[in-house]
C-alpha cells in the first residue's frame, strides 16, 4: 500500500475499512478480492530459504496463507489488535486463548452469564488440568478485586451476557485484573467490532464467532482471537501447538461477509429494536431484554458503551412452559434453530438452569430471537400467531 493510501486509512471510518480491507488489490495483478489459497506444502528456494524460513510470511499451510492473512489483517484492523488468530469454530475462539493462558494449579475467573459451553470447556476440561474456575456476576464492576488471589492467571468476561444481555463495567473489571497481572479475554460475539472494541477498554483478548454476524449467511463455523502485543505471540504459539487454523473456502466467505456487515447489521439493529419495542407492550409478554430498550436495567451501562446493538435479545413469556412451546410451534418465518447472525430469524427457548450467580429470569419460560433479515411487518405477524397459540 503507498503512503498516501496508508495515510488516508487512519482517518477512515468503519464502514469504509469493511469495504476496502488492508489488503492491496495491486499485489495481485489489480484482482479486488485476495486469492483464495489451498495449499499445505509451501516450496523454499534453497536450503538456506529452507533454514530461515522463520523469517519468511509463508512455510506451510497450517501456518497460514495469503487468504486467512488477509482476513486477520481486517479483523485486527477493525479491532485496533496487534494480531488476530483465526480458528475453526467460535468455540474454539474461547478455548484456544484459555489453553494459552491458564496452566495447572491457576485460578480462573469466569462471568456467569457466560456462552454454555465456554462454561462447559471450563468446567470440565480447564478442571481435570488442574485448574480452579469461579464464577463472578456480571454486574461485579470493580468489586472484582475482592476476588482476585495471586494465583488468578485469567479473567474471562461476556458482555452482553447469552440470553440475558447483562451489561459488564468492562474498563472497571479489565482495569484490576490488569493490576494483578491476569489477562483478560472478552467474548465479543454480540456486537462484532462494529459496536464495541474490548481493546479500546482495557481488555487483552477479544474473541469472536466468526461463524455469526461476519459471515452473516449461516453457511459456516469459523471463529477468531484478535490480540494486543503482549499477549500475541503466546497465543500465536499456542494456536500452532495446537495445530488449528481457518479453512480457505471458508475464509473467503467471511471476507466476503465483512463487505455487507455494515449494512446488514444496521437492518437487523432496526429491525430487532421495532419488534422489541412493540413485545414490550404486549400483554402476554412480562420483559423484553434488549439493551438498547431504555426500560432494560443495564441500558445506561449499555450506552456508555457501545455505539448500537444488533439484532439479537430475549422475550420473558408471561405462561408456563406448555404454553411458551406452543407459541414457539406456532412460529412459521422463525426457525427454531441454534445459533444467529444469519439472515434468517430465529426462535429459541433459553436453559438458565447452569447458572450459579446471575440467576435471575429463571422464574418464566424465556425465548431468545434472533431478527433476520426480513420485513419485520412479516416477523410481527409471525410473533401474533405464536401469541394467538399461547
Ligand atoms: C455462537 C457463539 C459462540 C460459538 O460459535 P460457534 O462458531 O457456533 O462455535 C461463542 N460465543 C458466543 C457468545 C456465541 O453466541
Amino acid at each position: 500500500m503507498s503512503k498516501k493510501s496508508e495515510e488516508n486509512r487512519q482517518k477512515q471510518r468503519q464502514d469504509t475499512r469493511l469495504v476496502h480491507p488492508p489488503y492491496d488489490p495491486m499485489s495481485l495483478h489489480g484482482f479486488v478480492n485476495p486469492p483464495v489459497v489451498h495449499g499445505s506444502t509451501v516450496l523454499f528456494e534453497s536450503t538456506a530459504a529452507m533454514s530461515g524460513r522463520q523469517s519468511l510470511a509463508y512455510s506451510y499451510g497450517l501456518r497460514g496463507t495469503p487468504t486467512t492473512t488477509a482476513l486477520e489483517d481486517q479483523l485486527s484492523e477493525l479491532e485496533g489488535a496487534f494480531g488476530t488468530v483465526l480458528v475453526p469454530s467460535g468455540l474454539a475462539a474461547v478455548t484456544l486463548p484459555l489453553l494459552a493462558f491458564v496452566s495447572a494449579g491457576d485460578h480462573v475467573l469466569i462471568v456467569d452469564s457466560v456462552y454454555t459451553p465456554t462454561r462447559v470447556f471450563c468446567d470440565k476440561m480447564l478442571a481435570r488440568l488442574g485448574a480452579s474456575v469461579e464464577y463472578f456476576d456480571p454486574h461485579i464492576g470493580a468489586g472484582i478485586a475482592d476476588l482476585m488471589r495471586p494465583e488468578t492467571s485469567v479473567v474471562f468476561l461476556e458482555s452482553p451476557g447469552s440470553n440475558t444481555f447483562e451489561i459488564m463495567d468492562v474498563k472497571a473489571v479489565a482495569a484490576i485484573a490488569r493490576e494483578h497481572g491476569a489477562v483478560t479475554m472478552l467474548d465479543n460475539t454480540w456486537a462484532t467490532p462494529l459496536l464495541f472494541r474490548p481493546l479500546e477498554h482495557g481488555v487483552d483478548l477479544s474473541i469472536h464467532a466468526l461463524t455469526k454476524y461476519p459471515g452473516g449467511h449461516s453457511d459456516l463455523l469459523m471463529g477468531s482471537v484478535s490480540a494486543n502485543e503482549a499477549t500475541y505471540k503466546r497465543l500465536r504459539d499456542a494456536q500452532m501447538q495446537l495445530g488449528v487454523n481457518a479453512a480457505p473456502d471458508d475464509t473467503f466467505l467471511v471476507i466476503r461477509g465483512l463487505k455487507t456487515m455494515g449494512v446488514r447489521l444496521r437492518h437487523h439493529e432496526r429491525s430487532a429494536l421495532a419488534l422489541a419495542t412493540w413485545l414490550e407492550a404486549r400483554s402476554e409478554v412480562s420483559a423484553v431484554l434488549h439493551p438498547a430498550l431504555p426500560s432494560f436495567p443495564d441500558h445506561a451501562a449499555f450506552k456508555n458503551q457501545f455505539s448500537g446493538a444488533s439484532g439479537l435479545f430475549a422475550v420473558s413469556l408471561d405462561c408456563d412452559v406448555a404454553a411458551a412451546k406452543r407459541f414457539l410451534d406456532a412460529l412459521d418465518i422463525f426457525g427454531l434453530g441454534y445459533s444467529w447472525g444469519g439472515h434468517e430469524s430465529l426462535a429459541v427457548l433459553v436453559d438458565l438452569s447452569d447458572r450459579t450467580v446471575a440467576t435471575s429470569r429463571r422464574d418464566r419460560p424465556l425465548i431468545r430471537l434472533q431478527i433476520g433479515l426480513e420485513d419485520p411487518e412479516d416477523l410481527k405477524a409471525d410473533l401474533e400467531r405464536g401469541f394467538a397459540a399461547i
